[in-house]
C-alpha cells in the first residue's frame, strides 16, 4: 500500500496538493482556478475525471477558490467538517442551486476511511470557521498536511508527530513581515497571527524528538520569505536530523 504527495502549488496566493494512494487520487485543498488545477495535474499525468474526492482544510480563498468549479465533476466528493462546509457554501454561492455541494462531512478529531486510506483532521488555531490539518495513513505509510496554523499547540504537535512525511507552513520571515514598507499593521497582525514564522517552525523541528522522513515547507509568503532563506535555515537542521526537505517556492507558482 502506497502514499504519495505532489505539491501541485503552495503559496499565500494558492495551495493545492494531490494525494495518491494505489487505488485513488484525492485533492487537498482546491485554492487555484479549475483550469490551472487541470493543467498541473496534467504535469502529473492525472486527468479530473481520475479524482475521487478532495480534503478540504477551511474556506479562505487560496484553499477553497477552485471548488465552485469542481463540484461539476461527477464522482467527486468534497470532505469538510460542517462548519467549513456551511462557509464554504456562504462564500462561494452558485447558481447551481438544483445541484447540492457533494459534501463527506466528517467531525473533526474522528477518524475515518476512504477503503483502506485513514484519515484524521485536527484542529488547527486559525481565522477560520473549523480549519483543520489532515493525518493520512495507508499500509506502512503516513502523512500529515497543516498549513494556516497560529501556533503548534499540544493537538497539532501531537498529530504531525504520528507521520513520516510532513507537509507544513512556514509562511514568513518575522523581520520581513514587519518591516514590510506597505502593509498595513492590523494585517501583520493577522498574519503574525494566523501563520507559522520560519522561526516557529524551525523551533518545533529542532526540539521534537521525532524522526520525519520527509518534511515539505508550504504555504510561503512571496512577499514576506523566500526559498533561498527557507534554504539557507533548514538545510542544516535537514541534515543534523536526516530528513529530506522540500522547499514550496512562492515564486515558482
Ligand atoms: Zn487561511
Ligand atoms: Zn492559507
Amino acid at each position: 500500500m502506497g502514499l504519495s504527495i505532489k505539491i501541485l502549488g503552495s503559496s499565500s496566493k494558492g495551495n493545492c496538493g494531490l494525494l495518491q494512494t494505489d487505488h485513488a487520487c484525492f485533492l487537498i485543498d482546491a485554492g487555484f482556478s479549475k483550469k490551472q488545477i487541470q493543467a498541473r495535474l496534467q504535469a502529473y499525468g492525472i486527468a479530473l475525471s481520475d479524482l475521487s474526492g478532495i480534503f478540504i482544510t477551511h474556506e479562505h480563498q487560496d484553499h477553497a477558490i477552485g471548488l465552485k468549479a469542481l463540484r461539476q465533476l461527477p464522482a467527486v466528493h468534497f470532505y469538510a467538517n460542517s462548519n467549513t462546509a456551511q462557509a464554504i457554501e456562504t462564500r462561494y454561492p452558485s447558481s447551481l442551486k438544483a445541484t447540492p455541494w457533494p459534501w463527506s462531512v466528517f467531525t473533526t478529531g474522528e477518524p475515518f476511511f476512504i477503503d483502506s486510506l485513514s484519515v484524521q483532521p485536527f484542529p488547527l488555531p486559525h481565522d477560520a470557521a473549523e480549519p483543520v490539518g489532515f493525518l493520512f495513513r495507508s499500509g506502512n505509510e503516513s502523512l500529515a498536511w497543516a498549513t494556516d496554523i497560529g501556533h503548534i499547540n499540544e493537538t497539532v504537535a501531537q498529530a504531525l508527530a504520528q507521520a513520516d512525511t510532513l507537509v507544513i507552513e512556514s509562511n514568513h520571515d518575522e523581520t520581513l513581515l514587519w518591516k514590510h514598507p506597505t502593509r498595513p499593521t492590523s494585517l501583520k497582525e493577522r498574519i503574525a497571527q494566523g501563520h507559522l514564522s520560519n522561526a516557529d517552525v524551525f523551533s518545533f523541528l529542532q526540539h521534537s524528538q521525532h524522526a520525519w522522513k520527509e518534511i515539505y515547507l508550504a504555504h510561503v509568503s512571496a512577499e514576506c520569505n523566500s526559498a533561498e532563506i527557507l534554504q539557507a535555515l533548514f538545510q542544516p537542521l535537514a541534515q543534523t536530523k536526516g530528513f529530506a526537505l522540500h522547499i514550496m517556492d512562492p515564486l515558482a507558482l
